[in-house]
């Protein structure tokens, strides 16, 4: 919550530093009338779309739509939060921020001292592992998990000796004991509590330690596994284990990989997969996924293969779904982790890794896969049991997705609509005889030919239920459609307001051999949702693309327009994208 002080630091610090300088050290900016134009840092482009007008001291990016003033630009670019944006500004601006209150300052020097401790330890760890002889133990659990030095120095990965190893070094060193314990190194009795143990730290986004986990390296040890406590510096399920590595390649790949286990990130590294994370210790957390939705808006989960993995899978997707986050999950076969299947691949990691990902389906198709694993679909009654299990499955995503799930579901099963619809009370229908009749009618074959459009597949529909145009051309007109599809489409439209839902069958005799082609072989083969919503969301759909089309065209104009230095046609063609860009954005909503 900005208090009404630190809303008085954001006027000041903005009233201070100049957008166009700020935005500069990161954009080659040119200037054309009174705005300043560049490539935007936020998206790919090969024409300026990103402007900064000075005067207000805003930006805006006409193609990724994104906007906002000189805080929102520090925290896109430098990936922090508003409050990171203020500190980072006003540091520049030379403006101090607010002063803190006794209380304050002590939480805050306090907080100073075990981030500092928590550093100090890091340090002293991988001291003793990789020069000492008391090292010796944790080289060789490292060693037989294939863990390289490079990597693990990467990821700071130390050991602590038997004893009182740390402790005796803080004494030396004249420093706070105290400090270690409330950090969570020592215990009561002043011994090490990561003593014998191969000490991975878990740090923040930035790289600062603010935990570890550590891995015993004893056999007769039964806590294979111990984290530190949460402090008020540490609440874990506030952490991204491996972001501060990740975060570059993250943004390069445009996305991230999710793992359960620090091992696994760290291997992953070591095999060249660097744009992997770990939850760390817990399930995903809201918080966790907000933090990487800083850095990212598509996850790939890879969680042990496992029944519990694939449940953390699932909870994830729904988990990300919340924050408008994609999701794919990929499968590690023959493995029961991914440490496991790279270090087996070998040298061959990053090419199978690079398999893997490209087969994970999306977390919602990976739901459905679930939900018809080991049932029959040729039996009614297995039908029914997936179509249940498929149907609470859609329900736990936020309502303005579940109508296009349902669809896709019913798509990809090939069962009727009826029995993916919400229904409030399962029991009061379950009685009902409806197994048979999905037997007989509501299956039907998969679409035929995979690379099926959208165009294609509603030019199917409407030749099998001519009646749908009565919906379908109120909602988009002929030329939204591709080129390939509009001339079909307009003959069978005028067929259709000539001999209604008959006129078909008598005219087709008249129309272009492979348009005939296309119509028979729907009549056929007809596409699995004869549907008229079905219909109407593919006409949505192509109307969509249709904009979005168009909007890309209206930037690459405005930018000619730039050049030209038509002032007039570049403020028509910046409201006609505005605009278009507002009715997409409606659009997507609604869909
Ligand atoms: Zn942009």
């Amino acid at each position: 919550m900005p208090t009404p002080s630190s809303d008085d630091a954001f006027a000041e610090v903005k009233a201070k530093v100049d957008l166009v300088k700020v935005v500069q050290e990161h954009v080659r900016l040119t200037k054309r009338n009174k705005d300043f134009w560049g490539l935007c840092p936020f998206h790919q482009e090969d024409s300026p779309s990103f402007k900064v007008n000075p005067q207000m001291q805003s930006w805006y990016c006409f193609g990724c739509e994104r906007s906002g003033d000189v805080f929102t630009f520090v925290e896109l670019i430098e990936k922090t939060d508003k409050r990171g944006a203020l500190q980072l500004l006003a540091e520049r601006a030379g403006v101090e921020l607010k002063k803190l209150s006794p209380e304050q300052k002590e939480r805050s020097d306090s907080r100073k001292r075990l981030l500092a401790m928590l550093k100090l330890a890091a340090q002293f760890y991988e001291y003793v592992l990789w020069s000492t002889p008391a090292g010796e133990p944790g080289r060789r659990l490292l060693g037989s998990r294939q863990v390289k030095e490079e990597t693990a120095r990467r990821f700071q990965i130390g050991y602590d000796p038997a004893g009182r190893g740390f402790a005796d070094y803080l004494r030396a060193k004249k420093r706070s004991l105290a400090d270690a314990q409330e950090a969570g190194l020592l215990r009561r009795d002043g011994t090490d509590f990561f003593a014998e143990r191969v000490v991975i730290p878990i740090r923040d986004e930035r790289g600062q330690p603010l935990a570890f986990t550590a891995r015993t390296v004893r056999q007769d040890e039964q806590r294979k596994y111990i984290n530190s406590p949460e402090t008020h510096v540490y609440v874990k399920g506030r952490v991204i284990f491996g972001l501060d590595l990740a975060r570059d390649d993250i943004a390069r790949r445009g996305h991230a990989v999710l793992m359960e286990g620090q091992f696994d990130v760290i291997t992953a590294y070591g095999a060249g997969i660097q744009n992997a994370v770990a939850s760390s210790g817990t399930a995903l957390t809201d918080d966790q996924v907000r933090l990487l939705k800083r850095f990212t808006d598509e996850l790939l989960l890879v969680f042990d293969a496992d029944r519990a993995g694939r449940q953390a899978a699932q909870k994830a997707v729904l988990l990300a779904a919340g924050h408008q986050m994609r999701t794919r999950v990929a499968t590690v076969e023959g493995a029961k982790d991914p440490d496991e299947f790279l270090r087996a691949a070998g040298d061959d990691a990053a090419k199978q890794w690079e398999q893997l990902a490209t087969k994970a389906p999306s977390g919602f198709e990976f739901g459905m896969e679930e939900a018809a694993a080991g049932l029959n679909l040729s039996n009614a009654n297995h039908v029914e049991l997936a179509a249940r299990r498929l149907r609470e499955w859609i329900a736990q995503f936020p309502t303005p997705i579940q109508e296009e799930y349902r669809e896709r579901a019913k798509r990809w099963m090939g069962v009727s609509g009826h029995l993916l619809a919400a229904e409030p009370d399962e029991r009061r229908n379950s009685g009902r005889p409806n197994a048979t009749k999905v037997g007989k009618n509501g299956l039907a074959t998969p679409p035929a030919g995979k690379k099926m459009t959208v165009g294609r597949y509603l030019l199917q529909l409407l030749a099998v239920r001519p009646v749908a145009f009565d919906r379908v051309r109120t909602k988009i007109t002929p030329d939204e459609l591709d080129e390939e599809d509009r001339g079909i489409y307009v003959r069978m439209l005028e067929t259709y307001e000539r001999g209604g839902v008959f006129g078909l069958e008598k005219e087709l005799a008249g129309y272009p051999a492979e348009e005939q082609d296309l119509i028979r072989r729907a009549w056929a083969a007809p596409p699995p949702n004869v549907d008229e919503e079905v219909a109407v969301e593919l006409a949505e759909r192509i109307r969509l693309d249709h904009m979005k089309g168009r909007h890309s065209g209206i930037i690459r104009e405005l930018s000619e327009a730039e050049r030209g230095k038509d002032s007039e046609r570049v403020a028509r063609l910046e409201a006609e994208a505005r605009e278009l860009a507002r009715a997409i954005a409606d659009m997507e909503r609604r869909g």
